[in-house]
């Protein structure tokens, strides 16, 4: 291996750590402390020239090579090859509705330059993950009722394919690599840039409201009945937490299991009020505020933490659900059972998800009702056994409302048995098997099951 660690040194130009170096420790820690990558050496690209060098040097000797944005994505530890990391290619450009975006770029960054503009990228809930990776998997985001999943927005990538190729992929140009990368998620490259339309959004009326626990059942039912009757322009979520005791945590929520209802609607701010109105008189929220703010704010909206912590969770999809569901739901998630779980969480889907491109594209998981999200105590002594019982203690008697269907954003490691192959239909997913042998014919890029 060192001499593929010499020749990269010789290759390319932003940094090379092997594991003995200064460095390199900061150099593979993502936002999941749970997740101890090892690979054989780690190379912080800052330029597409930086991403052929490494791709070529690694295809020539046969080295597996995996990429690192954010960390948000997979708890899995990477142990061998090459880690490419992409955080040093960090520019955003807005001409016209085009954002153009680099490899390492953070949602945060896309806002803020869209903003200038009047503009806003549809992004997922919070804005510290990263572009490239989430968009790659389709990406559910606070507003998709609306506009639909986030890849639908992606106009284009440069990628770097198995064979060491710089290709463009987009409408006109290997169309098939386009259709794979919105949604497809891994095996296809190493994207160095990405084409992100933005939309004209300057402000939203939204936010979140916290009810306490004796509203929850309440304020829930209210809320799954609620979504039937809503239209696109309504985008909302429900989680219960289980908040520690703790001085960062304002004082209502410390130490309680609250619920909390996130909002964000399109349009006017009179209509969004007006359609709000059932959830505000289904209890009496104890925090929070929902009113006009800016579109920059959205990742307030779900207020997802920003510092790394060891995470672990699992989600599944769900079908329409029936009145039977609320009970059912509260027996097993509600605020009378003591669980090692900071949030269950269920968002609206639908709406303009529903409909996929023109031209079509890889996104699992469009014909969802819900999708049902759980994270546990970020302790990892119970991420082996305590947490994997404790969700299949509240998914078991679901069981009768999860889809089939899975969206590979929400599938984590695919360390349960079936979610890879479920996070595409059949013919998309032997579909993606083609266009992978393609442009990584040598599978340079592992992806999937371990
Ligand atoms: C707090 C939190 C909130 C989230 N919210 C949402 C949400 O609202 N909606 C949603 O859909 N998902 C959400 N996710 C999931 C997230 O979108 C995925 O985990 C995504 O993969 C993260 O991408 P990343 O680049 O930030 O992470 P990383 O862990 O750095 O990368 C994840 C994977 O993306 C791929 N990748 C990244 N960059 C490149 C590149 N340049 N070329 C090729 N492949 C690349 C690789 O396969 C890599 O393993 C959330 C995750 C967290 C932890």
């Amino acid at each position: 291996m060192s001499e593929v660690v010499e020749r990269l040194r010789d290759v390319v130009e932003g940094p090379v750590f092997a594991p003995a170096d200064e460095g390199f420790a900061a150099e593979v820690a993502g936002f999941n402390l749970a997740a101890r990558h090892t690979p054989e050496v780690a190379v912080g690209i800052t330029s597409e020239a930086d991403a052929v060098a490494v791709v070529r040097t690694a295809a020539d000797s046969g080295t597996p090579l995996r990429v690192l944005a954010t960390g948000h994505g997979s708890a899995r530890s990477i142990d061998g090859g090459v880690l490419v990391t992409t955080s040093r290619m960090s520019k955003v450009t807005v001409d016209g509705r085009i954002a153009h975006i680099e490899a390492g770029c953070r949602w945060a960054e896309v806002v803020a330059a869209a903003a200038e503009h009047g503009l806003a990228p549809i992004t997922g809930a919070s804005d510290a993950v990263g572009c490239i990776g989430y968009t790659l998997g389709g990406g559910l985001g606070p507003l998709s009722r609306t506009y639909g999943i986030s890849s639908d927005w992606a106009r284009g990538f440069r990628v770097v394919t198995g064979t060491g190729e710089v290709v463009t992929a987009n409408a006109d140009e290997n169309a098939d690599l386009f259709w794979a990368l919105r949604g497809g998620k891994g095996g296809l490259g190493l994207v160095t840039s990405m084409d992100f339309e933005l939309v004209e959004l300057s402000t939203l009326y939204g936010g979140s409201l916290f009810f306490g626990a004796d509203d929850i059942e309440s304020v829930l039912t209210t809320w799954l009945e609620w979504t039937r009757t809503v239209p696109e322009t309504v985008n909302s979520s429900v989680a219960i937490l289980r908040l520690p005791p703790l001085d960062a945590i304002p004082e209502p929520l410390q130490g309680k299991t609250t619920l909390t209802v996130r909002y964000a609607f399109v349009g006017d701010p009179a209509e969004g009020e007006r359609l709000f109105q059932p959830i505000r008189d289904a209890g009496t929220a104890v925090l929070g505020g929902i009113g006009e703010m800016p579109a920059s704010d959205i990742a307030l909206i779900h207020n997802d933490p920003r510092d790394p912590l060891p995470a672990w969770d699992r989600a599944v999809l769900l079908n329409e659900v029936d009145a039977d569901f609320a009970g059912t739901f509260l027996d097993v998630a509600g605020p009378d059972r003591q669980l090692p779980l900071i949030a269950v969480e269920i968002r609206h889907l639908g709406g303009a998800m529903h409909r996929d491109v023109p031209e079509g594209s890889a996104v699992g998981g469009r014909g969802a009702a819900y999708s049902l999200a759980i994270i546990g105590v970020p302790d990892p002594n119970l991420f082996a056994e305590v947490l994997p019982t404790a969700v299949d203690g509240v998914l078991g008697p679901l069981a009768g409302w999860i889809s089939a269907e899975m969206t590979v954003n929400f599938a984590g490691s695919f360390s349960v048995p079936g979610v890879y192959e479920a996070c595409w239909p059949a013919e998309t997913f032997a579909r993606l098997g083609d266009v992978r042998a393609t442009y990584d014919p040598d599978k340079l890029f592992p992806f999937g099951p371990a």
